[in-house]
């Protein structure tokens, strides 16, 4: 199985439109030690000729011109595409909007909560991915899901589970305890390839980690994970935005709530951070705060990074 970071990045990528944090006006500057980052998402295959995209997010485009492997080409016919199925973990902007890349009439399926698919089907403008062409399948919670798409059985099962987290932003209601959110509105992922049982897990928006999702992650081969932020604060402090980490739906990486602790016990043999947002000073290859996360263990993704299993 291949894993391919398509984009590394929390919503807003690095650097964002709107920011001139020093994060930000340091990766425009092009300094040593920062790389430019698009939105959060990735994609998987098991026979390196289909592909399923773990969230389409508003940079696909960008991201499939710099992926040779999920763009048609050889002997092709003149519509073609290796991606067969999308499967999409929540309804944040930066997990769905990418499907509207997707039109012009190409076959592939949709995977989403019934939460995720009442959101598609809600918004009018997703139906520019006809049914006649893309179908929309749900996914059920804690159970496997063998993938198929656009006729073709893609060698991966994928099992969605619901972690603590928060409704997407556009869809808070302030009258409602935690907004709305309710069981299964952030999705984790575990994509496991058919043929050899082999699997990793897709956690891109997690607010905490529970006993339950530490026994569930203990002794994986691989995790990419929630890497929003280091610091519960760092965004107040830093300016940016009036809210915390957990405000958002987010653990940060550092101190003892935060990931890098919860991860400590668990065993797992390669843990890499995705869904960085750019406010993050581990996206700093020469900081304190990246030495500190690669001392634990973890890789800070990047995109285009690819991983075997
Ligand atoms: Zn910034």
């Amino acid at each position: 199985m291949r894993i391919r970071i398509l984009g590394s990045g929390a919503g807003g990528g690095f650097p964002q439109w709107n920011c001139n944090c020093a994060n930000c006006r340091a990766v425009r500057a092009g300094l040593p030690g920062f790389l430019p980052r698009t939105q959060s998402s990735l994609a998987a295959t098991a026979n390196g000729r289909d592909w399923v995209l773990l969230n389409a997010s508003p940079d696909l485009r960008q991201q499939l011109a710099q992926s040779p492997a999920l763009s048609p080409g050889g002997d092709d016919p003149v519509r073609a595409s290796p991606i067969k199925a999308v499967v999409v973990t929540n309804g944040d902007v930066d997990h769905v909007t990418g499907l509207l890349t997707l039109r012009e009439a190409q076959p592939f399926a949709v995977y989403g909560s019934s939460r995720v698919l009442e959101v598609l089907s809600q918004n009018r403008i997703f139906n520019v991915l006809a049914p006649a062409y893309v179908e929309r399948k749900e996914l059920p919670l804690d159970a496997p899901t063998p993938l198929r798409g656009a006729g073709t059985d893609l060698g991966l099962s994928v099992e969605a589970f619901a972690v603590a987290g928060k409704i997407a932003l556009w869809l808070e209601d302030a009258l409602k305890e935690n907004f709305g959110s309710v069981e299964g509105d952030t999705l984790g992922l575990k994509v496991t390839e058919t043929a050899t049982g082999k699997a990793f897990f897709y956690i891109p928006g997690c607010a905490s980690i529970d006993a339950h999702l530490a026994e569930r992650l203990r002794g994986a081969a691989l995790v990419f994970f929630d890497g929003t932020l280091w610091r519960e604060n760092e965004m107040i402090e830093q300016g940016l935005l009036g809210k915390t980490g957990s405000r958002m739906g987010h653990i940060n990486m550092s101190g003892p709530d935060g990931s890098i602790a919860a991860f400590a016990p668990l065993g797992v043999a390669r843990k890499i951070y995705v869904h960085i947002n750019n406010s993050n000073p581990a996206l700093n290859a020469f900081s304190r705060e990246r030495r500190e996360a690669n001392a634990a263990g973890w890789e800070i993704g990047e995109d285009g990074m690819e991983v075997s299993l």
